[in-house]
């Protein structure tokens, strides 16, 4: 299977990639969903990514700057799954990578930012509720640092939130549509990582199977597309994508 996802890989021009939480575990930064994940172990995080608990309960707010200023993923680095898909891109082939990670580890690998949809948005980014205002986290986090508990927008007074979608908080629609639009245009759509389990992105393979691209699962759980997939890759990410988007003279080393 591998060297037939391999051979797909080498012979398309337009590659789209979806990547879950699967890819970033390797990183260091935990699946919440998954069995061992934050949300899993702890509710009161569930309520923390729900936006309506957060609008209303300063002390949902007061303990969401904690986590954020304590999240793993200041610090993770990509791992070789991440680089495997900047190869990709510098073999001229990655036409889209739509991600639901917020962590924006693609483009510390070195993706260009504009081939990475951030159909989540990003926890690197600030947005204030009030006036849409955005900016680097890092910004808002010395505040905190400095003793601010729930830190106000400085130009309307808003409550600022991460630029990440919570549960309960619409998508955004042109992101969105930016992300179908690209899978319908894949010969190969590769889904990493993903659980496949979240509605509309999940509906990108829909999308590119019936453009008649190739459909790739790396993922280490089933997914419910993998009855429609031509190849289903379980196992190691890391080991995975480096075997399937490297070029091939690398493959022969
Ligand atoms: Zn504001």
């Amino acid at each position: 299977m591998i060297e037939a996802a391999r051979k797909w890989i080498d012979a398309a021009r337009r590659v789209v990639v979806l990547t879950g939480a699967g890819i970033s575990t390797d990183s260091g930064i935990p699946d919440f969903r998954g069995p061992q994940g934050l949300w899993t172990k702890n509710p009161l995080a569930e309520k923390m990514s729900n936006i309506h608990y957060y609008l209303a309960d300063p002390q949902v707010r007061k303990l969401s700057w904690q986590n954020r200023m304590a999240s793993p993923a200041w610090t993770a680095k990509p791992n070789p799954g991440h680089l495997a898909l900047v190869e990709l891109e510098k073999r001229r082939k990655l036409h889209a990578l739509i991600t639901q990670n917020i962590d924006e580890l693609h483009q510390l690998a070195g993706n260009s930012p504009d081939k990475v949809i951030e159909v989540h948005g990003s926890m690197r980014r600030f947005m204030c509720w009030g006036c849409g205002m955005r900016g680097p986290m890092q910004l808002v986090l010395e505040r905190v640092r400095a003793g601010e508990e729930d830190p106000a927008c400085r130009d309307c007074g808003g409550i600022l939130k991460s630029d990440t979608i919570s549960f309960g908080q619409q998508l955004v629609p042109e992101v969105i549509d930016r992300a179908m639009q690209a899978a319908a245009e894949a010969e190969v759509f590769v889904a990493v990582g993903s659980t496949l389990q979240v509605y509309p992105v999940a509906g990108a393979v829909d999308i590119a199977r019936s453009a008649g691209a190739k459909i790739v699962i790396v993922n280490a759980q089933p997914t419910p597309y993998d009855d429609v997939a031509h190849a289903v890759l379980p196992g190691s990410i890391s080991a995975i994508l480096p075997a399937i988007l490297g070029s091939a003279s690398r493959s022969l080393q």
